[in-house]
């Protein structure tokens, strides 16, 4: 169920199915050393040398403000027909604003490891360093592990030959906790000299709190494998949003721009005008981040999510933060709530969080049964959201609003909250 995540999802070309955008190929924007102060001001005028190998910072060259407007143009034009789309919210500061960090380890032309990104559209890796929408916490740390691999002797691996260790590198950093959690991407679960090799890291970098060894033999463009061992920590990270705490697992979805992910959120929550009487579904719930903000505001919270690993994780934040009215369920949302509907439970609010794809038929035609009063629904995709809305509207439903909140700056994504009501 990888491919229905933005997990992993890295500097790959991009897969059906997946809530992953051109900003998870990011490292299109690294360049040699930027100047943090020099790229406040000038953040968007400097464009990548890479973006267009790369294609996943496709607006680097144009200035902020600018593709904020290009961005509500853009919505305006999908969604207009159906409501009105208020102003987009922007970011303070678009840059270095990516909590996952994927990277791609190759062998260079002079046979020392590198690591990058692939070309647009290719498995050809471009060396780059210093992304100016990533995390430099994340970049450091891959630097210093693609500076090691010569003296542990760890095979690089071979995307043509299938041979080799070690295949990519993803970090991931807390925003609010400071907690840093890497996997090392290998086609083996035995690491040779790993006890030495991940002291040293840990000595380099004390701020890692955990490292996984990702065990990935398919041949794919998939990023992680199923199967994770815990080489140091607890195997999960914690970061915080909108005052609660969440662990997040190798494999569970979260969202990567965890600062603007509390302007999402509450947007979202507000949208949904909890009163603490309702029954909200959280659908697409990953690790219950949206709900589990929520929860204090309804009588009960129940959470729907394919992945196993975010449901596990979801139940897990459940007890971190002392919620005691909050289920969840592993599944299919479409599949849940065809259920739901047969048994005729009583649903108040939906929030919906699809990936990319958007929903399905399925799905939809529970909620025109189930028909709960409001609905609201968090969209990465404008598109798929047009078509879904349709369906609704169809159905009896009434959008009366659309924000368009800049959850991937300097790329062309753009993120919806819309509201639905009876
Ligand atoms: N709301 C969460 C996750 C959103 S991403 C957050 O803000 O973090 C979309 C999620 O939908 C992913 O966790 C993915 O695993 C899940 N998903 C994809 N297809 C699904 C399906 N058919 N049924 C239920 N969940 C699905």
């Amino acid at each position: 169920m990888n491919n229905r995540q933005k997990a992993g999802s890295g500097r790959i070309p991009p897969k059906k199915g997946g809530k992953s955008f051109g900003a998870d190929r990011s490292a299109a924007f690294r360049k040699p050393l930027p100047d943090p102060a020099a790229n406040r001001q000038s953040a968007s005028a400097s464009a990548c040398p890479y973006a267009q190998r790369c294609g996943g910072c496709t607006m680097s060259h144009i200035p902020y403000p600018e593709q904020l407007r290009q961005k509500q143009q853009a919505v305006t034009k999908l969604l207009g027909h159906l409501c009105r789309v208020e102003p987009i919210i922007g970011m303070d500061d678009p840059l270095h604003y990516r909590s996952k960090v994927h990277a791609v380890i190759a062998t260079g032309r002079d046979k020392q490891p590198i690591s990058g990104v692939y070309a647009r559209g290719t498995h050809h890796v471009v060396p780059v360093r210093g992304c100016l929408i990533e995390d430099p916490r994340a970049d450091a740390i891959i630097q210093t592990i693609v500076g090691m691999l010569p003296r542990y002797k760890l095979r690089i691996y071979n995307e043509n030959t299938h041979r080799g260790f070690l295949r990519h590198v993803l970090v991931r950093t807390g925003q609010h906790t400071d907690q840093v959690m890497v996997v090392l991407v290998a086609t083996a679960s035995e690491f040779p000299g790993g006890k030495a090799f991940v002291a040293e890291l840990l000595e380099k970098h004390p701020e890692i709190c955990t490292i996984v060894l990702n065990v990935n033999q398919r041949e794919t463009s998939m990023v992680l494998g199923t199967r994770d061992v815990i080489l140091f920590g607890p195997g999960y990270l914690e970061d915080e949003l909108c005052g609660k705490r969440f662990r997040i697992s190798p494999q569970s979805f979260y969202q990567v721009n965890a600062r603007q992910t509390e302007v999402l959120y509450r947007t979202a929550i507000d949208c949904a005008g909890l009163t603490g009487t309702e029954t909200l579904l959280d659908a697409y719930c990953g690790t219950g981040t949206i709900g589990l903000c929520a929860a204090d505001q309804v009588r009960q919270l129940i959470g729907v999510e394919l992945n196993a690993d975010a449901v596990r994780d979801a139940k897990e934040n459940a007890r971190l933060n002392q919620v005691t009215n909050a289920r969840f369920f592993c599944d299919d949302a479409g599949r849940f709530m065809v259920k739901m509907a047969k048994d005729g439970l009583p649903l108040d609010v939906l929030m919906m969080d699809p990936p990319r794809a958007g929903s399905d038929e399925k799905f939809l035609s529970s909620v025109l049964t189930l028909r709960p009063k409001t609905v609201v629904y968090v969209s990465c995709n404008p598109k798929t959201l047009a078509r879904d809305a349709a369906v609704l509207v169809k159905g009896g439903y009434r959008i009366d609003r659309a924000i368009p909140v800049d959850m991937f700056p300097n790329t062309p994504h753009c993120e919806m909250v819309m509201r639905f009501c009876l």
